[in-house]
């Protein structure tokens, strides 16, 4: 029995997205720390990338959410016969009609 991940690269890819997010999120929050001692501007600059990375992990976890539904349309597949469907619900409907499962 294999068990094999139907999108691993895709899913790799969003995780790495919610880190770089959390990466930039911690260097905005040390830079605001940092620049937080001398009262200039540039401490907007290090909040401003600790709000981006805020919302590159948001971004990132909400694709990794959605890619289980919406954007995997064709990756759910038949272990039996190998068919491919848009949706796990409709797999499953299959799987039950066909199967007998
Ligand atoms: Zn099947």
């Amino acid at each position: 029995m294999l068990n094999i991940n139907p999108n691993p690269s895709d899913r790799k890819m969003k995780m790495y997205i919610v880190i770089l997010g959390v990466i930039l999120l911690i260097a905005g929050i040390g830079g605001a720390a940092y620049y937080g001692f001398v009262p200039r501007t540039r401490v907007y600059g290090a909040v401003g990338v600790a709000v981006v990375g805020i919302i590159v992990a948001a971004l990132g976890a909400m694709m990794k959410t959605a890619s289980v539904g919406a954007t995997t349309t064709g990756q759910f597949a038949c272990a039996k016969c190998g068919a491919k469907f848009g949706s796990e619900a409709a797999l499953n409907q299959h799987t039950k009609d066909k199967h007998g499962m």
